[in-house]
This record gives C-alpha cells, sequence and structure tokens, in this order.
C-alpha cells in the first residue's frame, strides 16, 4: 500500500519554469523513501505537492488513498497528517521562543492547553531540545533548529515526515543524531520521504530510492538496484 503517490504531475511555476515533468512516485506505508538528486532538480518542489501547498498543473497526487482536492477543510487535515520539514529552518521557526513554535501547530488544531503542553514537552523531548525551550529559536544552531522544526512537525502527530536536505550543513555528529531519530520514528510507524544530495547516507537507511533529474525521474527502486550499476 502506498500513503503518497503521485500520478504524472507536471508541475510550471508561474515565470515559466517547468519544473517537474510526468512524476510517478509512490511512498509505500511504513517505509524510508530517498529522493536523490542535484540542485534544482525538483525536490523541494515535489515535496510542497505532498502537503497541497503546490497543486500540479496536470496529473494527481493521492495521499492516504484520497485523491487531493485542495479544499481548505481537507487541506487542514492533510498538513496534520503530512508534515514537511523544510531545508532552511529559519524558513518555520518564527515565533519568539522555542516552546511556541512547537507549540504553533497544536495551538491552531485548536487542541487542548493541556493537550498541546503535553505535545510540545514530549516533542521536544523527543528531539533533546527540552532545555531550550525557552530559547530564541534564532540563537540556535544550525542542527539544534532542524530539531525544534522536527518537533513542531512530531507534535503533530504526523503519519508522513517529508524532510528536505535534513542533514545538509551539519556537522557529521548533527546528521547522524538526526538520522537515528527519523529511523526511530520510521521504526514507530511513521513513513518518511527525505531528500539529500549525500549519496553515501542513502544506502544506510532508504527502502526505496528515486533519482530526479532536471525535473524527471531518471531511476528508482531498491538501494541495491538503483545504485549496482552506477
Ligand atoms: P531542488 O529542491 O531539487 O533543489 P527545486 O524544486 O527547488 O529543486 O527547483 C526545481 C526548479 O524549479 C529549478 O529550476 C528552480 O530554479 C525552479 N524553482 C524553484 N522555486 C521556484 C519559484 N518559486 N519560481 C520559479 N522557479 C522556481
Ligand atoms: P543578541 O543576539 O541579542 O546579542 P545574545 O547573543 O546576547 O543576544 O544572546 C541572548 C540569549 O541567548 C542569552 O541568554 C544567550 O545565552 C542565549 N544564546 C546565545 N547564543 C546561543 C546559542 N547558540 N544557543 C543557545 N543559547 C544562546
Amino acid at each position: 500500500m502506498n500513503i503518497i503517490e503521485t500520478k504524472n504531475v507536471t508541475y510550471q511555476y508561474p515565470d515559466g519554469t517547468n519544473a517537474l515533468e510526468n512524476i510517478n512516485f509512490s511512498a509505500p506505508t511504513g517505509k524510508i523513501i530517498a529522493l536523490l538528486g542535484p540542485n534544482g532538480a525538483g525536490k523541494s518542489t515535489l515535496f510542497l505537492h505532498f502537503n497541497g501547498i503546490l497543486q500540479p498543473t496536470s496529473g494527481s497526487v493521492m495521499v492516504d488513498n484520497a485523491c487531493l482536492n485542495y479544499k481548505k477543510e481537507d487541506l487542514m487535515n492533510l498538513r496534520q497528517k503530512v508534515g514537511i520539514v523544510f531545508q532552511n529552518p529559519d524558513d518555520q521557526l518564527f515565533a519568539p521562543t522555542v516552546v511556541e513554535d512547537v507549540a504553533f501547530g497544536p495551538v491552531n488544531l485548536g487542541l487542548s492547553k493541556e493537550e498541546v503542553k503535553k505535545r510540545v514537552d514530549e516533542s521536544l523531548r523527543r528531539v533533546e531540545m527540552i532545555e531550550f525551550k525557552h530559547k530564541a529559536p534564532h540563537h540556535l544552531s544550525g542542527g539544534q533548529k532542524k530539531r525544534v522544526a522536527i518537533a513542531g512537525i512530531l507534535a503533530m502527530h504526523p503519519k508522513i515526515m517529508v524532510l528536505d536536505e535534513p542533514t545538509s550543513g551539519l556537522d557529521p555528529r548533527g546528521a547522524s543524531k538526526i538520522m537515528k531519530l527519523l529511523y526511530e520514528l520510521n521504526r514507530e510507524g511513521i513513513t518518511i520521504i527525505i531528500s539529500t544530495h549525500d549519496v553515501d547516507l542513502v544506502p544506510l537507511y532508504a527502502h526505496s530510492v528515486y533519482i530526479i533529474s532536471k525535473g524527471n525521474i531518471i531511476k528508482k527502486g531498491s538501494p541495491q538496484e538503483v545504485f549496482e550499476d552506477a
């Protein structure tokens, strides 16, 4: 079963840039899927289709067996189900303190004060950032910011986490800390989709790999299949 599936998704930005062409991508439920490709290949653009931030120019996107219809009520649900962690955490962290940032989503869901607090504390413990709860996000290191962004998504109790270059810009220790966390979350049942240009990382963790170049999927399969004749 696939929890996310795109059928012939083509996307053209308003300025005429053709960012995606006929993308058929599927994420099997409960797996880790890696999307590999150079800068500008279309990774972020594809990811933004998974929670309805972008709507395909043509083609369709299915999440949890439902074709996205881009109605306001459904988008709310969708964004709870599919959490996206952007490549640059500064695009995502805007509250004055870490706790307020992580609470933003759950508060928007209309959860009770107690439930919000419970989820925020739980999520910050999970990413080992609880001791920074009263800090300003802009004072944190890159890796710490990424972990706070991940906590904000976790607090929504997502089924799917989509992470754009989660290890980029981090030192090896910071990167492996994030990858270890993602493995754990996957073992607990969350489907993880990540993009990376770090080929060395992929065989370690992914169940399936897609390679994207210039808006086209040029290869897909298990890490062995994709890399054996590379
Ligand atoms: P990646 O995530 O693989 O680096 P992107 O999805 O960001 O690739 O970009 C795919 C293509 O779309 C590139 O040619 C990029 O320049 C272009 N692009 C990205 N965002 C925009 C935008 N907002 N407007 C116009 N073109 C864009
Ligand atoms: P400003 O940017 O306004 O000069 P400071 O750098 O003096 O602020 O720091 C304000 C607060 O943030 C201080 O309590 C400081 O200990 C804390 N802080 C600064 N940098 C970091 C960091 N990298 N990680 C955690 N806390 C930090």
